[in-house]
């Protein structure tokens, strides 16, 4: 056994949010990732029965870190953070950056600098756990926007996740898989493995399931802004020759205007 034990709370208003619970099952160490708000996790968490050691964040937006404060003041949590938001997350005991490791009991997590949506923005992933904790980088179908960093920044961010293997599991810490869906076929109409994802994601939403975690094959095969060299996209486009970190450019701006 070398999976988490995995929940998650989803917190619908104002902005769809996920944050997902990880327990490592030998240590029984519990984590919690980007909570935006406490009281819909601490209602998870008793549930279960669980008490956080850790909380890991990922950007310092507030609807990722709202809740930190709290939960560490309620269960002695410790708070690690972005090196590069320091000065923006000062209740956090612990910052990390690029090729840092974490700890979830005996899981070891490496940290990469994912710059884009924010500047400081970081991802974790845990190679034996097969999970990635990609906040609002990488979102199922989609990809977050461009708040701080140039597409170049976000374009080499989501290079690196998208070279991580087959089997990762992307938990993102938004429902937002549906309208990022709709977008994706405006621009790839005939792809395959996007269309069946989305008969997927519709009869998942339709019964009030989450679409996330999916896997890293999935979003390769499937997530338009992972696929800047799709012949598809690019004829679309009329950006045949173009280089790819501009033919995603082109599909960040266009999603910004549906
Ligand atoms: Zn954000
Ligand atoms: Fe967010």
């Amino acid at each position: 056994m070398t999976g988490f034990e995995t929940d998650l709370v989803y917190i619908e208003k104002p902005l769809a949010n996920y944050v997902h619970l990880l327990r490592e099952p030998k240590s029984g160490t519990v984590a919690v990732v980007d909570p935006g708000w406490a009281e819909p996790v601490i209602k998870v968490l008793e549930r279960l029965q669980w008490q956080p050691e850790l909380i890991l964040l990922t950007h310092h937006h507030a609807d990722h870190i709202g809740g930190a404060s709290a939960l560490k003041a309620r269960y002695g949590a410790r708070i690690i953070a972005p090196l590069a938001d320091r000065h923006r997350i000062s209740e956090a005991d612990e910052w990390v950056g690029d090729g840092d490791s974490v700890h979830i009991g005996s899981a070891r997590g490496e940290v990469l600098a994912v710059p884009g949506h924010t500047t400081g923005h970081i991802a974790y992933h845990f190679p034996e756990q097969k999970t990635l904790l990609c906040g609002d980088t990488l979102f199922s179908l989609g990809c977050g926007r461009l708040f701080e960093g140039t597409p170049d920044d976000m374009w080499q961010s989501l290079s690196r996740l998208s070279a991580l293997p087959d089997d990762t599991k992307v938990y993102c810490a938004h429902e937002y898989t549906e309208a990022n869906g709709r977008f994706a076929l405006s621009i790839e109409p005939d792809n395959k493995a996007l269309q069946s994802r989305m008969e997927d994601v519709k009869a998942l939403r339709a019964k009030g399931l989450p679409t996330v975690p999916s896997t890293m094959t999935m979003e390769r095969d499937a997530n338009p802004f992972l696929r800047p060299h799709s012949p598809e996209i690019r004829a679309r486009l009329g950006m045949e020759t173009a280089d790819d970190v501009d033919v995603f450019a082109r599909i960040r701006h266009m999603k910004d205007q549906s």
